[in-house]
This record gives structure tokens, C-alpha cells and sequence, in this order.
């Protein structure tokens, strides 16, 4: 069997380097337990960036896939099939959305947001020259819609032009989203918690704020919920405990828990008048094999009283966080909500995070200065316990 360090050697001669990745080849994994293929073992605050929610290995989850290879993996859009016909029942059900649209990753669900609340706005006065706002430090992926709504200029600046008419604006300042409206504006879109800019949950009256101008101006408030969506803040959307609903929300990293697959849901109001036959499509969206994913994640969900560990493990997380703050001069602060927690550092985190690494422990940054927290929606107070013995090494050494 050939090394890591081959492994790695030959993965830099194929692949295009568009990551710098850790030093590791991830071979298997067990419940917040990932190993390596020379058998070392990781405890996993990372979960695949908030992805495996249910953790490695779950047997029902499997064995659900397994069975639907064994029927059918995918038959088209052209047809119905009944795994997507349960899926979207069910995603109804949980958002309180009335009409499902789905994609095979979080980007392209970002991208059937836009194109239906610009299509919304085309219908109403025929004009082709609608504005979106979105948020400064914001992330949506990285095709060219999704790109042009990412309020991060390191990665757009080589790709310009983007798609136009996208206007920033401060998350969590009013004042600044309301000097971007003009007479154009067709939607404002940013991420119930901003993930990879730093952890930053939207504040309720900015949230109830912005819910009241989109009514009074019938602009469209979509929500990404793709990182901070699926239980991972202590209810199914993150967007569910601020008392406001978005017009089109966006989904996917849990939705199918590693099956590629994300999904862009509306209102009735925005379904019926926006994109209808012909406007939108895909391959792969919503095929049998994606959708029984979804299916199996939602039936677990339930099954296994997620959200309520989730709120049980993610206030200890919140709690244990707190106390790095008072120890160790090098922590500022921390931010986030349930299971999606940032550790921010008075210095760049790599390091930290690559001690972590040897230790047997995967975390990963959001932005340079914040330590991120997205680990499996399963993980008890012992996992945490064990994750903290080793932060605290670590930050130790970080201040030695
Ligand atoms: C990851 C992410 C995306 C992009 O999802 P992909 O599946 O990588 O295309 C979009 N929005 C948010 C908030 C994300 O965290």
C-alpha cells in the first residue's frame, strides 16, 4: 500500500491545485470519528464543512442509499419519481415553504434563487434591470451568480466582470441596506449566519427590520440557509426563530448528508409568478439517489431527536467556548449559535488548527482570524470535552 506522502505527491501531479489541503488522506469514518489510511484517528469538529450532520457510518442511512442504487439512480426531470415527489413533501413540511427546486449543490441552489426573484421582478414591469443586495463578508459559492452575490473581493477580482446590478451592503446595519434600495431592488439575500465570513448570526431586529422593508416594497428576502440551515442552529432553518420568513430560501451541505444535492424553496406567491416550464432546469437535480438521501436525512432528523441535541450539545459547546475566552489572552471572543460556533483569535488560527490536526483533531477557520465549529449534529458533551482538552493544549502552545 503506498504511503500518505505518496498518496499526496501524486494527488498534487493530478489534481489542479486549487486548495491548499491539509497533510492527510481521509480513508473511512465512525460516528465524529474520521481515520486516516495509515489508521490514525480524528475527531471531527468539521464534519465535510457542516455536511455530515449525522455522522459517519450511520447503518439506516446507508442501507437507504444501498437500497435505491439497487432500484434506480436516475431516470431524468422528465419524469416524476417518487423519492423526490417524498422529498419535497417533506422539505414543505419542515420549512413551512410551499414550492421545492432541486439542485445538485449549494451554489446552483443560490443560482435558482436569482434567477426566480429576478424572473419575479421581470413580471411585474417587463424591465431587465433589477438590483440585488447582498452582504459585505457574505459567501454563496463560487459559480458566477453565486460568485456575484459573494461579498468578498479576493474571490471575484480575477473573474470580473460578474453578473451586474448586485449591490453590498453591512450585515446587521439597516442604515447601510436601506441606502442600497432603489426603485430596481428585487431582492436582498444574505445568510441567516454568515458562515465562512467569520460566524456572524443576523440580528433580530435587523432580521424583522429587513422582513418589513421587502413587505412594504415588495422586494424578496432569501435567505441562504445552506451552511446554517438543517438543525444546525437549534431549529430546522436558522431563520425559524426570528419570527420572520424568507420569500425563497436557500439549502444544502446536510441536506443529503454527502449525497451532492441542495434545493432552492419559495412561497406560492413567488412560485406562481416567477419561473415556470422552460426557465430552469437540470440534469441531476432531485434524482433517486439524491432525493433518497434527502429522505433518509429527514426521517433521521425526527427519528433520532436531532434539533434537541443540537440545543442540548450546542449550549454546552457555547459554554465551554466562553471559558477560552477568560483563559487564554490570544481568544477575543465567540460567536454563533448552536452546533455553528466561531472562536475568534486576536492572531491568524492556521496554526492552531494544524496543532489541532496532529493531535487527532479536525477543525477548520472561518475567515483568517476565527477558529470555526461544525461538527456532526450527534456529537454529546464527552465529544466536546474531548475537543477541548486539545484546543486548550494547543492554544497553550499558540501562547508559549
Ligand atoms: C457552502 C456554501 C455555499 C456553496 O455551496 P456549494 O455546495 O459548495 O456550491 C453557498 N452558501 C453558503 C452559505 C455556504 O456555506
Amino acid at each position: 500500500m503506498e504511503t500518505m506522502k505518496e498518496y499526496i505527491e501524486e494527488a498534487e501531479k493530478a489534481l489542479l491545485h486549487t486548495y491548499n489541503r491539509y497533510q492527510v488522506v481521509l480513508d473511512k469514518g465512525e460516528g465524529v470519528y474520521l481515520y486516516d489510511i495509515e489508521g490514525k484517528k480524528y475527531l471531527d469538529f468539521c464534519s465535510g464543512i457542516g455536511v455530515f450532520a449525522l455522522g459517519y457510518h450511520n447503518q439506516k442511512y446507508n442501507d437507504a442509499l444501498k437500497a435505491q442504487i439497487d432500484k434506480v439512480i436516475h431516470t431524468s426531470n422528465y419524469y416524476y419519481n417518487v423519492p423526490a415527489i417524498e422529498a419535497a413533501k417533506k422539505l414543505k413540511k419542515v420549512s413551512g415553504m410551499d414550492r421545492v427546486f432541486f439542485t445538485n449543490s449549494g451554489a446552483e441552489a443560490v443560482e435558482g434563487a436569482i434567477k426566480a426573484a429576478r424572473k419575479y421582478a421581470y413580471l411585474k414591469d417587463g424591465c431587465t434591470d433589477h438590483e440585488i443586495i447582498a452582504m459585505e463578508h457574505s459567501f454563496h459559492g463560487r459559480t458566477y451568480g453565486a460568485l456575484s452575490v459573494t461579498g468578498n473581493p479576493k474571490y471575484r477580482e480575477a473573474f470580473e466582470p460578474m453578473i451586474g446590478n448586485i449591490r453590498f451592503a453591512r450585515m446587521n446595519d439597516f442604515e447601510s441596506v436601506l441606502s442600497q434600495v432603489t426603485d430596481k431592488t428585487c431582492a436582498i439575500l444574505f445568510e441567516t449566519v454568515q458562515g465562512e465570513g467569520g460566524i456572524y448570526p443576523a440580528e433580530e431586529e435587523f432580521m424583522k427590520q429587513i422582513r418589513a422593508l421587502c413587505d412594504e416594497k415588495d422586494i424578496l428576502l432569501i435567505l441562504d440557509e445552506i451552511q446554517c440551515g438543517m438543525g444546525r442552529t437549534g431549529s430546522m432553518f436558522a431563520w425559524q426563530k426570528y419570527g420572520v420568513k424568507p420569500d425563497i430560501m436557500t439549502t444544502a451541505k446536510a441536506l443529503g448528508c454527502g449525497v451532492p444535492v441542495g434545493a432552492f424553496l419559495m412561497t406560492e406567491k413567488v412560485g406562481t409568478n416567477s419561473l415556470t416550464s422552460g426557465d430552469h432546469g437540470t440534469t441531476y437535480g432531485g434524482n433517486p439517489l439524491a432525493a433518497a438521501a434527502i429522505n433518509i436525512v429527514l426521517d433521521l432528523f425526527e427519528e433520532n431527536h436531532i434539533i434537541d441535541n443540537v440545543k442540548e450539545a450546542g449550549a454546552y459547546l457555547e459554554k465551554e467556548l466562553d471559558t477560552l475566552v477568560k483563559e487564554y489572552d490570544c481568544v477575543e471572543t465567540r460567536r454563533g449559535a448552536g452546533l455553528m460556533q466561531g472562536l475568534v483569535l486576536n492572531r491568524p488560527v492556521g496554526n492552531v488548527i494544524a496543532r489541532a490536526l496532529e493531535r487527532g483533531l479536525i477543525l477548520i477557520n472561518a475567515g483568517a482570524n476565527v477558529i470555526r465549529f461544525v461538527p456532526p449534529l450527534i456529537i454529546t458533551k464527552e465529544h466536546v470535552d474531548e475537543m477541548m482538552t486539545i484546543l486548550r493544549a494547543c492554544l497553550k502552545e499558540e501562547m508559549e
